[in-house]
């Protein structure tokens, strides 16, 4: 009889170690020090990248650490919980790096994965629009070829880091020459090319990355900034599918490592805070239970998203995009849950800028929203899992 394994390989248990000890030398002050002076977190990335985190689950053949998502996933969770989350992780090398090493031409792969893998690129990722909202079969922008390349027209929102990125992976549709029908198909465009125009959006919770509205007016693009072949059948549709499994896996990533950093503290905080008879308020239940059911809450979530990952690793994208969803679902509830007992057990002090929770339990929100919310998810599960109607 095989074993069901439940405990990670030794190696990834030193990569989570070694990020942790990393991240955790940044930690939460210096976040919230960027986040509070609009600066960016541009040292821990270029240390992530250095140490070959960043790119831990791209090709070794492309400069990468030849490891899977799984790892990847650790990578962010660790500097999560360390208090020191890098969002653009999420964007940069999970989802353009893999879609670009799986569907790149070989030029793109060698042009393009070494730097996201060592941090030296960073790229955006833009889907979500306006009008189109979770819809994304609703996207308006769109390709049209032009001598021997193309124009690019159309409108993004709460695009994350564009400031920070050299460039941007753009979900546009354009027509396919045979069939005349619209497809979906991804650009390479640079931040700076003349008619692509980025506004920063005011957000209410402080956070080093910043989230941007995209103006894209008549910018031209050439052959080689269309990812992969134009010639194969479906190719937009497959890139966009190897990015989105990657995509949520790292967003329950991301809530489960914020997650932890809140348990922990709110923990330490019940161990060590006493107001009745010297005895520390975790001696009561009414503090003591909600926090036991956060580490539940948070097992369940880590279980979800490693089964997700491993699934992914395993070339099974099927298995992947129910659990990868399950497990985002899992991450965000987790991630807000924790925030809020956090910032209940610490009391007054939850709310005061010293202790950074406050600001912590409106990002953690984050986790129910994007890349996909929760109502899109169950939507799926509904659907895809339990074969329930289409509801939408
Ligand atoms: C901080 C931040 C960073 C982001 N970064 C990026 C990025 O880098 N790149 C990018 O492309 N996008 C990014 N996004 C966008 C994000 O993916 C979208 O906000 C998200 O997909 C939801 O789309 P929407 O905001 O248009 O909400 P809407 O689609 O307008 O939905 C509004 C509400 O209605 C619900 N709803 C909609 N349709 C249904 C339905 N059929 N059934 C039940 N409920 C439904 C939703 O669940 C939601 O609660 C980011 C968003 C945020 C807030």
């Amino acid at each position: 009889m095989t074993q069901t394994m439940f405990t990670e390989p030794d190696e990834r248990v030193a990569l989570r170690e070694a990020v942790h000890k990393l991240a955790s030398s940044y930690g939460r002050d210096y976040i919230e020090a960027k986040a509070r002076a609009g600066e960016r977190t541009t040292e821990l990335w270029q240390d992530m990248g250095r140490h070959g985190y960043l790119g831990v689950s791209l090709p070794e053949e492309h400069g990468g650490g030849g490891g899977g998502i799984a790892d990847l996933a650790a990578v962010l969770e660790e500097a999560a919980a360390a208090g020191a989350p890098l969002l653009l992780m999420v964007v940069s090398p999970a989802i353009c790096g893999t879609i670009i090493a799986r569907y790149g031409t070989p030029e793109q792969k060698q042009r393009w994965v070494p730097g996201i893998a060592d941090g030296s690129i960073t790229m955006a990722f833009a889907i979500t629009e306006p009008d189109a909202g979770s819809n994304s079969h609703k996207i308006i922008t769109a390709a049209t070829a032009d001598g021997d390349g193309y124009v690019l027209n159309g409108r993004k929102t709460y695009i994350s880091g564009v400031d920070e990125a050299d460039h941007v992976l753009v979900v546009a549709r354009m027509a396919d020459e045979k069939t005349g029908n619209l497809k979906p198909a991804l650009f390479i465009v640079p931040t700076d090319a003349p008619g692509f125009e980025y506004q920063p959006i005011e957000m209410s919770f402080t956070a080093p990355e910043k989230q941007f509205n995209l103006y894209i007016d008549g910018v031209r693009l050439t052959q080689d900034q269309l990812v992969g072949d134009p010639d194969q059948a479906d190719a937009g549709l497959l890139q966009l599918f190897a990015g989105l499994n990657p995509e949520r896996i790292m967003g329950a990533a991301f809530s489960n490592g914020m997650a932890r950093y809140a348990l922990e503290k709110a923990v330490a905080y019940a161990k060590e805070r006493a107001v009745w008879k010297g005895n520390p308020i975790g001696t009561h239940q009414g503090i003591a239970h909600p926090l036991a059911k956060i580490k539940i809450e948070l097992e369940q979530a880590r279980l979800l998203q490693q089964k997700a990952a491993a699934l992914y690793d395993a070339g099974d994208d099927t298995g992947a995009g129910e659990y990868a969803n399950m497990a985002k679902y899992a991450a965000g509830e987790v991630a807000c849950n924790a925030t809020d007992v956090a910032v209940h057990t610490h009391g007054g002090n939850g709310l005061a800028q010293e202790y950074g929770l406050g600001q912590m339990l409106l990002a953690a929100r984050l986790g129910r929203i994007a890349p996909v919310s929760r109502e899109m998810i169950l939507n799926f599960v509904a659907m895809h899992t339990l074969g329930l109607p289409k509801s939408y």
